[in-house]
């Protein structure tokens, strides 16, 4: 499946993003009141400043317990950013958030911000696939 497909049946209204300055306290509101795992930083909802995840607040909060709450996101957000395009397969995305070890991956168009894919979007797909194709070769057997 590819990634166009999978932002055609995502229900949800486009990307959740935070500008750069924003409170690292302010995030985590947003990604409860959201629940989501990752916002991603930009200043006009289009450029990708970075990403940040519950997991880089979760590591802070561990190491330096919550003073890192008043910082800007900027102090613990990821800045190189793995993304792909709406051509990209599903197999291609699920091996970028393996070797990555994340879960989350933009999608970008002309640079700009088009879309967010996180591994339950990938492995819904890849179930509905397998699903399908368990059909067509029920139907193949059935058939002879
Ligand atoms: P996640 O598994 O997505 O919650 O993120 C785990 C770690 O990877 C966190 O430090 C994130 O900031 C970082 N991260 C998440 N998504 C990406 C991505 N697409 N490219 C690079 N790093 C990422």
């Amino acid at each position: 499946m590819l990634v166009s497909q999978i932002l055609k049946l995502k229900s949800d209204d486009g990307v959740v993003t935070l500008p750069p300055g924003t409170p690292v306290a302010r995030v985590a509101e947003v990604l409860s009141a959201r629940r989501i795992g990752a916002v991603v930083i930009s200043p006009d909802g289009k450029q990708l400043g970075g990403i940040v995840s519950e997991r880089d607040i979760v590591r802070e909060v561990g190491r330096r317990g919550s003073t890192c709450l008043t910082d800007t996101v900027e102090s613990i957000m990821t800045a190189k950013v793995v993304t792909c395009t709406r051509a990209d397969n599903t197999n291609d995305i699920l091996q970028k958030m393996t070797d990555g070890r994340f879960r989350h991956v933009p999608v970008l168009e002309g640079g700009e911000l088009i879309g967010l894919i996180s591994i339950g979007d990938v492995v819904k797909a890849r179930l509905s696939e397998l699903s399908m194709e368990k059909d067509a070769l029920e139907g193949m057997i059935k058939g002879f």
